[in-house]
């Protein structure tokens, strides 16, 4: 077997460059090539996890079935690869120097003074080989968070440095993802911001192998010479990235531009011809040529941020192919979500969907959102703050429980029917503690999920502090909210439906981290389909 080889992907003159889905994209080429790929992602930032962001600082916090509270970038990752990921797919600077510090403790750097280098680096590289030395994978691709020339950012350079240094040209490489822009007034695109950047990785010791260039406009053979001779590469080492219609376009865009083909003559890699990306088109080819449209409404009180509800976008478009159906996503803000605008803001949608959340900001809207649902017969679905709030929706309205909340909202109200687990009463730190990761869930034959999943034993990832409270099960299930699933061990209710509803669903867990681009989620099939019906039944 040969060595694993490693692939950094750095980023330069701008963020948001979309390093992520270049990663992601060149890991399916090579997945589709038939080498085993996995994708890691480095933060250079103090927080040990992004666990603790709020979604508007970073967006969405994705979880892994290990129960890793992680970068965005992950759920992209998992979404093309059909691989999962975990806790030793992101790294942050927070992680390394709680180890590093860890380990000073415990002696193991006794009589040395503790420093950035060699001890943070070494720690970065050690977090970096780890996938490799799995025997998991042939290629291990390193997204390094951040852009070149930030202060954060150096140990991690260095590291890379080093890494390329003791591994060889032939088993590591860069690949720098930078922007070309277009100056409108003088009608060009403008290649210094990308030779400044080559620069400053220069400074650092590092050489990219590969330029991958972001551009609204096509680069013309003379502009690649350029940057392929002031950038000091090869001239096929340099790529093109142009705005996409949609992410899911990007694999082919680099194939034509033979990202792959340029990383496997690098590494010495026989290049093959064969491409296997069969079901990965026939799930674009679905997804741009939809038969139908359906609008469902997102209800959250993180909306203004687009990235905070990423995985469940991006499950609604896995979901929309599988169905032939364009998903348009309304989103609407729970905050403002008045009893008396309900049927104005949600009366024109094909299906409702309440989102996850914390805290008490825009609770009493998404109830608001749910009784609607509810009462006027549009398909629902309620993901773990949903699910919690369909239940309290229903202990008010139908069972009659006046002013029943969670205990996250009121920990002196009356009726708590979602309260804490007894293993989350006495935390106090807040990070890493919820519950995390995936569980078991058993489904009831007979029922909507069921019928989603056509299975019994399914596996669901969490990220929740809060539970239904059992004590009100036998109330609320005699007035119609019936449970559906629940973990085999520990007795907890996963998921309540209403039967008397075509289509009235809330789960604890998060379905939206598992759909893939070749796995979409049974849950969100179902539920758009759900949908879809609804709105043919309208016409
Ligand atoms: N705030 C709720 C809890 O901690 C729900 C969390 C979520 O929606 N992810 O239980």
């Amino acid at each position: 077997m040969h060595e694993t080889k490693y692939i950094f992907v750095t980023g330069g003159v701008s963020s948001s460059l979309g390093k992520g889905i270049i990663a992601a994209s060149l890991a399916k080429l090579l997945q589709a090539r038939g080498h085993r790929v996995t994708i890691q992602k480095l933060d250079p930032y103090i927080n040990v996890d992004p666990g603790t962001l709020n979604p508007y600082e970073h967006g969405e916090c994705y979880v892994t079935d290990d129960g890793a509270e992680t970068d965005l970038d992950l759920g992209h990752y998992e979404r093309f690869l059909n691989v999962p990921t975990s806790q030793a797919n992101n790294v942050t600077t927070g992680k390394i120097y709680q180890s590093v510090i860890e380990k000073e403790r415990r002696g193991e750097f006794l009589g040395k003074t503790v420093q950035v280098v060699p001890h943070i680096t070494n720690e970065i590289k050690e977090r970096i080989q780890i996938l490799g030395k799995s025997g998991d994978y042939d290629i291990v691709i390193t997204e390094i968070g951040g852009t070149v020339g930030d202060i954060e950012s150096l140990p991690y350079i260095e590291a890379v440095r080093q890494m390329k240094w003791e591994l060889g040209d032939e088993n590591s490489m860069v690949i720098h993802l930078t922007l070309v822009p277009y100056l409108a007034a003088a009608g060009e695109l403008k290649t210094k911001p990308t030779q400044h950047s080559v620069k400053t990785l220069m400074e650092s010791g590092l050489k990219a192998d590969v330029l991958v260039c972001r551009t609204e406009h096509e680069l013309n053979d003379d502009l690649r010479k350029k940057l392929a001779l002031f950038c000091n590469v090869r001239k096929e080492a340099v790529i093109q990235s142009i705005d996409a219609s949609t992410i899911y376009k990007v694999p082919n865009l680099m194939l034509q531009e033979r990202l792959d083909r340029v990383v496997l003559e690098t590494f010495g890699l026989p290049v093959e011809e064969k491409v296997d990306l069969t079901a990965w088109n026939n799930f674009v080819t679905r997804h741009q040529n939809p038969q139908h449209q359906v609008t469902i409404g997102l209800v959250g009180k993180y909306v203004e941020l687009q990235d905070s509800y990423k995985s469940i976008l991006e499950a609604f478009i896995h979901a929309g192919a599988e169905n032939e159906v364009k998903v348009k996503v309304d989103s609407i803000h729970s905050e403002f979500l008045k009893p008396e605008e309900a049927q104005k803001k949600l009366g024109h949608l094909d299906a409702i969907l309440v989102a996850p959340g914390f805290g008490e900001r825009g609770i009493e809207g998404k109830i608001e959102a749910v009784r609607f649902a509810r009462e006027n017969k549009i398909p629902f679905l309620g993901i773990c703050l949903g699910m919690q709030m369909a239940v309290i929706e229903y202990a008010r309205n139908v069972v009659g429980l006046k002013n029943a909340i969670s205990q996250e909202q009121n920990p002196e109200a009356a009726h708590q029917v979602i309260n804490l687990m007894k293993e989350q009463k006495d935390i106090t730190n807040m990070g890493g503690t919820m519950r995390l990761g995936a569980w078991a869930c058993q489904l009831e034959k007979g029922s909507k999920v069921y019928d989603a999943y056509k299975e019994v034993d399914i596996k669901e990832r969490h990220r929740h502090r809060y539970e239904y409270n059992s004590e009100y099960k036998e109330q609320l299930e005699a007035a119609g909210l019936k449970t559906t699933g629940v973990n085999p061990k520990t007795g907890l209710v996963e998921i309540v439906e209403i039967a008397d509803h075509p289509w009235f669903v809330g789960v604890q867990y998060h379905p939206e981290y598992k759909s893939t681009v070749l796995k979409p989620h049974p849950l969100f099939v179902a539920f758009v389909k759900a949908a879809l019906d609804n709105n043919q039944t309208k016409k």
